[in-house]
């Protein structure tokens, strides 16, 4: 499918949660979130049939993120319910990899194809203040439990506050070589100050090639995550959704007061 602005768009990210087993500082407030209760919350079998609406309609590739996809309850059963859908030709998974070492091998059997795990630095303390309580020997054990199980590649996603020159980022970037490793800097962003930028080593944030689309863990299609739009999926029908979503895609994002990163899948 094609935007208004004759962009192909074949590509959609899906938050399954908005809950997390970490705290980011710069996704999520300290003191908690709003959290949407289990009615407001998509079954899988209605990701399956938006994922199967969105197919028909040109998507061909799938990211599950969030909040952290893998404290989704029976993940591995979504992951297997989208691998059998004809016409997905990408299956992938954002997560910060706490909870690989667990399920790196049943998400790979499910048919999951590879998984971009989260990193910003290789510094114990710094992580676990950045992270508001993780530890880093468990992502590195799930970094390496992603790569055992064959999930490939499994890509490094490293927020930077500056440039990927910094001191952190260089160690990730050190640590990501000597690992066979794919790394992408992520500039921190702000979405209601509008701050946005190109994702190096990645796609993201090239607005006039952006070919995505996201779907939130309470059944919204949102264009642009940095537009406040939003298609209801339970008020719409999916196929409605997505083609109002197409329609009212921006050319450029601009800013977002109401959502935020754990909710609308980073
Ligand atoms: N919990 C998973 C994780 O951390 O990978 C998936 C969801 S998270 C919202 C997806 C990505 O968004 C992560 O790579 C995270 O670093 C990034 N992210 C979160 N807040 C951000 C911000 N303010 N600026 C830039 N990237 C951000
Ligand atoms: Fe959780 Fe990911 Fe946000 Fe960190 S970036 S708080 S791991 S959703």
């Amino acid at each position: 499918m094609f935007d208004c602005y004759n962009r192909k768009i074949n590509y959609l990210r899906i938050s399954v949660t908005d809950r997390c087993n970490l705290r980011c500082v710069y996704c999520m407030p300290e003191d908690g979130i709003r959290m949407l209760s289990h009615s407001e919350i998509l079954s899988f079998e209605e990701i399956a049939a938006i994922v199967r609406a969105g197919v028909a309609m040109g998507i061909d590739k799938v990211r599950l993120t969030g909040g952290e996809p893998l404290v989704r309850k029976g993940i591995v059963n979504l992951v297997e319910m989208l691998s059998s859908i004809d016409g997905i030709r990408d299956l992938s998974m954002t997560t910060n990899g706490i909870l690989l070492g667990q399920f790196a091998v049943a998400l790979k059997k499910a048919g999951l194809m590879r998984v971009n795990v989260s990193l910003d630095t290789l510094d114990e303390n710094k992580y676990r203040i950045l992270t508001r309580g993780g530890t880093l020997m468990k992502a590195l054990e799930g970094i390496q439990a992603a790569t055992d199980a064959g999930l490939k590649p499994v890509k490094i996603n490293c927020v930077v506050k500056g440039s990927s020159n910094e001191p952190d980022a260089l160690i990730v970037s050190e640590y990501c070589r000597k690992n066979g490793l794919e790394v992408r800097f992520i500039h921190q962003m702000n979405l209601s100050e509008g701050h946005f930028s190109v994702v190096e080593g990645g796609e993201g944030g090239d607005c006039a090639h952006c070919n995505r689309l996201r779907l939130t863990a309470s059944g919204k299609i949102m264009p642009c995550l940095f537009s406040e739009r939003e298609y209801d999926v339970r008020l719409l029908g999916a196929e409605e959704a997505f083609r109002q979503a197409l329609k009212n895609k921006p050319s450029c994002g601009s800013m977002n007061l109401k959502g935020e990163f754990y909710n609308i899948g980073g």
